[in-house]
């Protein structure tokens, strides 16, 4: 048994012993007389030490603004019987009831985002362009986020999709038209961009788009099954107006994607003529949202109604566009996907955070087996395999929170400069956060035993309501190839150059590479110079195979386009090296914002992200940046981390500040909620 080991099984012996002595005290009335007394829930506090911590603080980097304001929309959503559910003792539970059909769910998701609205909570959403404005309705993404998908999502669709395409692709008249009116609800927008046979590759959509300049006309036609739009979220039911993205075809010639808006439904909600609407139907999850599929028959829309901040059609029918090259173009057309992504991205740590803080919560109050007769039975977070199981993952929310916080920060302060990081680390993020987020949910939800399964209990519903993130607005395996084609372009060009790297934090690449030292102490193991410099190893060392290969490859006269294709094995690895490697710049930020013990927890949560990461992936044994026996130095180290940040855990959790009622039952008071007298 290693060192660690060793001194994690007499920690263990050790707060157990405490703990006999401490329940052998408080129920000694009660064992005299009854040997095996029931199991009586003692809160999580009391197995944790005090905060040595200000949680506040904590929370105000990990949210990173607007952190009253959350709490005011979380109340808001905690005074209405809309979000309520259940009331057991003093506690309450706002969560959506999943006992109900598709059709209520979806009716239910409706009726809150009109509760939102009568509160006045959309107002300047999209006609006022402020900074303060974006992130006020992040934080409400965020907090919606965290107690129905379905809700942050139909809203998403029509906010970010709809909304974002109206402004980033449309011109002053669409402006003036259409923001107040959806920023009101009194139109209600959707997104048709995906069809039956093209999802992932926008680029080979087959719905067409013609022009006819004796009406002054564009004429939207499905001319195939595999054109029918598909998965369009909010078509199938409420949506009055979309976005439809087509090729346009002016001339006979194929000019590429463009988007036009086209109304779906009259004020009756009648479906307007030349159109035809399927449901998806019911899906694994994210059933609040009506997904449809849509059919154009020829349908007429007016000159105006394509969204010409890109290209545009005169009147007697020319294409113009200040865009030349064609692949810019459709770039410039991709536009409103980055707000979701950089969305989607960002809300996915806060369902991880719902899962750890009923995972941490629950292991902190369950007790499974005695190590010893007559010994009480050991809590769930005292067995090391359990802590391994949870805490890498708790290190890895904290770090991406960070991460998080700054991709939306360059979001919304952004300039034409940073179209390209954006792009980049958009995608990268999106990819790795909802990786983790189903990851986390997974574990808790198994680190949760049978309650884990209850839907009442929140982690196990989550998984199959979050999974679609791994899929729409990009997905994660295309982003990842994305990322690493980006990456290489830019190494490639300088390398011809003769140019040093500049940007996308690849700075690094122009100086020399870190000499890992053979003997791993624990001091280097925590330094957060070392841990950069591995990160960075890993990553140049990635990006110069990937690059070597490919040139290799197309030395021997296969295309450009093949040689990355089939080196993706090391262009997924290199996507997760830049991205691993972004998050850990922004954990150092944050860190220099703190001092004392917050710094000092900080710096052992980022030491457990970086080492868990370099613990779990085989990039570094099989690329040899790490040696087998310095790979097992960073193994007990985890091990060691996880012992350390063990007497936090609960208050690293709350300073997650997941409203109480936006939790399980069994993040609380498990025994009670589910006493006779509450049976109903
Ligand atoms: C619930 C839900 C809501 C949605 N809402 C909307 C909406 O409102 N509007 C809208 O327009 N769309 C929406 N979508 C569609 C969504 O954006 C697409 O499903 C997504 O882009 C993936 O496309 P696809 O389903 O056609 O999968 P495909 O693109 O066919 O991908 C299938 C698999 O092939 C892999 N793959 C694809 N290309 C490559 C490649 N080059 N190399 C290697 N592997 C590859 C992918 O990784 C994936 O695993 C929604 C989807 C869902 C499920």
């Amino acid at each position: 048994m290693s060192e660690s080991r060793s001194d994690d099984g007499r920690a263990v012996a050790r707060r157990t012993g405490v703990l006999a002595r401490h329940l052998a005290q408080e129920l000694s009335p009660v064992s005299f007389f009854q040997p095996s007394p029931c199991l009586a829930y003692q809160p999580p506090e009391l197995h944790c030490d005090k905060s040595s911590f200000d949680k506040s603080v904590m929370r105000e980097l990990l949210d990173g603004h607007h952190v009253a304001l959350r709490d005011s929309f979380a109340n808001l959503m905690i005074s209405s019987d809309l979000f309520v559910n259940k009331r057991v003792g003093n506690l309450t539970f706002a969560t959506p009831n999943f006992n109900t059909t598709m059709e209520e769910h979806r009716d239910k998701t409706l009726d809150r985002i009109l509760f939102f609205r009568s509160k006045g909570v959309f107002k300047g959403w999209l006609t006022d362009s402020s900074v303060d404005h974006a992130l006020k309705r992040a934080a409400l993404f965020e907090t919606l986020g965290t107690f129905d998908h379905s809700l942050a999502i139909k809203l998403g669709v029509h906010i970010h999709l709809w909304g974002g395409a109206i402004q980033y692709l449309g011109t002053k008249r669409h402006h003036d038209k259409w923001l107040k009116i959806t920023e009101d609800y009194q139109v209600r927008g959707c997104f048709a961009m995906s069809e039956l046979g093209h999802g992932s590759n926008v680029r080979g959509i087959e719905t067409v788009t013609t022009y006819d300049p004796s009406t002054e006309e564009f004429i939207i036609d499905t001319p195939c099954e595999s054109a029918q739009k598909y998965w369009i979220g909010g078509a199938a039911q409420h949506a009055t107006h979309t976005i439809v993205f087509s090729q346009l075809l002016i001339d006979g010639k194929n000019e590429g994607v463009h988007a036009f808006v086209c109304q779906l439904r009259d004020q009756y909600g009648h479906v307007m003529p030349g159109i035809r609407i399927a449901d998806c139907g019911h899906k694994i999850g994210l059933n609040g949202v009506d997904n449809g599929r849509i059919w154009f028959d020829k349908v007429r829309v007016p000159r105006e109604n394509l969204l010409n901040a890109v290209a545009d059609v005169t009147p007697d029918g020319k294409y113009e566009s200040a865009i030349k090259d064609p692949d810019q173009r459709f770039g410039a057309f991709m536009a409103p996907l980055t707000s979701g992504r950089v969305t989607i991205a960002v809300s996915a740590i806060y369902q991880a955070k719902v899962g750890l803080t009923t995972a941490i919560r629950y292991a902190l109050t369950r007790r499974a087996f005695s190590l010893a007769p007559e010994q009480p039975e050991v809590l769930l977070l005292d067995y090391p395999s359990h802590r391994h199981r949870l805490l890498p993952l708790l290190a890895k929310t904290y770090a991406m929170s960070f991460a998080a916080v700054d991709l939306k920060n360059l979001y919304v302060r952004r300039t034409p400069a940073d179209s390209k990081v954006i792009h980049v680390l958009s995608s990268g993020l999106k990819a790795v956060f909802s990786w983790h987020n189903l990851r986390t949910l997974q574990e808790c939800r198994e680190a949760c035993g049978g309650q884990g399964l209850k839907t009442d209990n929140r982690v196990g519903q989550l998984k199959a309501e979050y999974d679609v993130q791994l899929t729409f607005e990009g997905d994660n395996n295309v982003l990842m190839q994305q990322v690493s084609k980006a990456l290489l372009a830019d190494y490639m060009s300088a390398k011809k150059r003769g140019k040093p790297m500049k940007g996308m934090g690849l700075e690094h690449i122009n100086g020399p590479a870190l000499v890992i030292p053979e003997d791993l102490t624990r001091s280097v193991l925590r330094d957060s110079k070392f841990q950069l410099a591995l990160f960075q190893l890993r990553e140049r060392g990635l990006l110069e195979l990937l690059s070597s290969q490919v040139s290799s490859l197309v030395s021997k006269g296969v295309s450009m386009a093949d040689a990355v294709i089939s080196s993706y094995q090391l262009a997924e690895d290199l996507g997760q090296a830049f991205s691993e490697r972004s998050i850990l710049e922004s954990v150092l930020r944050a860190e220099q914002q703190t001092t004392g013990s917050t710094k000092e927890v900080l710096g052992l949560l980022r030491s457990l992200y970086v080492l868990s990461a370099a613990d779990e992936g085989p990039v570094f044994l099989r690329y040899g940046y790490l040696l087998p026996k310095q790979s097992q130095l960073i193994s007990t180290e985890v091990a060691s981390l996880c012992g350390e940040l063990r007497p936090q855990a609960v208050n690293l959790v709350d300073a997650f500040g997941i409203p109480q009622a936006f939790l399980g039952p069994i993040a609380f008071d498990w025994v009670e909620y589910n006493s006779w007298n509450n049976v109903r």
